[in-house]
């Protein structure tokens, strides 16, 4: 049996924005390994912007400097994801209270369906407390300037497609 502590931060990512890099990184300080789980789900009706494969691409380039980050999209249950990983933690960030009811009931839930199951709520940088890929969404699609709020590999893509104004 493997010795390394192995995290799971799963979410959309769509797309990914500085304050989940800000999350998945701060994971570092106790986790080994972080596995950046993309989900998605033929079920889920949350209109996306990117395809997943292109999220977890992404996320990829986001992390090209630090080995101990991998990407990977999973459909399905987050405790079977996690389990194939080896992972018994998952990580997920906490912006407002208004968050923690949603992110309560879904940490007690996946411990009832697998027990060794934990999760660990992070605080980010103040800095990232607002940001939301919803809102990144919104404000590169109306021609806004998302470059504070973005790594590079996704304000190139963003750029690309809504022109200039998301990074001048
Ligand atoms: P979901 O659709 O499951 O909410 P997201 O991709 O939006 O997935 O978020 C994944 C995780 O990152 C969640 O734990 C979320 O709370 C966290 N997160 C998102 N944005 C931020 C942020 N700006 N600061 C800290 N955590 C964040």
């Amino acid at each position: 049996m493997s010795e390394q502590r192995i995290a799971v931060c799963p979410g959309s990512f769509d797309p990914i924005t500085l304050g989940h890099e800000d999350i998945i990184r701060r994971s570092l300080r106790f986790a080994d390994r972080v596995i950046v789980g993309v989900a998605y789900s033929a079920t889920h009706v949350k209109q996306g912007m990117f395809e997943v494969d292109e999220r977890v691409q992404m996320i990829r380039e986001t992390f090209a400097d630090e080995p101990a980050v991998e990407a990977v999209s999973f459909q399905g249950l987050l405790v079977e994801f996690a389990k194939a990983q080896g992972a018994a933690m998952i990580v997920r960030g906490l912006r407002a209270v208004s968050d923690f009811e949603y992110e309560f009931q879904m940490a007690l839930m996946n411990r009832r369906l697998w027990e060794p199951m934990e999760t660990v709520f992070l605080a980010p940088d103040l800095e990232h407390l607002y940001l939301s890929s919803s809102l990144v969404r919104q404000i590169a699609s109306l021609g806004g300037d998302v470059s504070p709020f973005v790594p590079p590999p996704v304000l190139q893509r963003l750029t690309a497609r809504f022109g200039g104004g998301a990074s001048s």
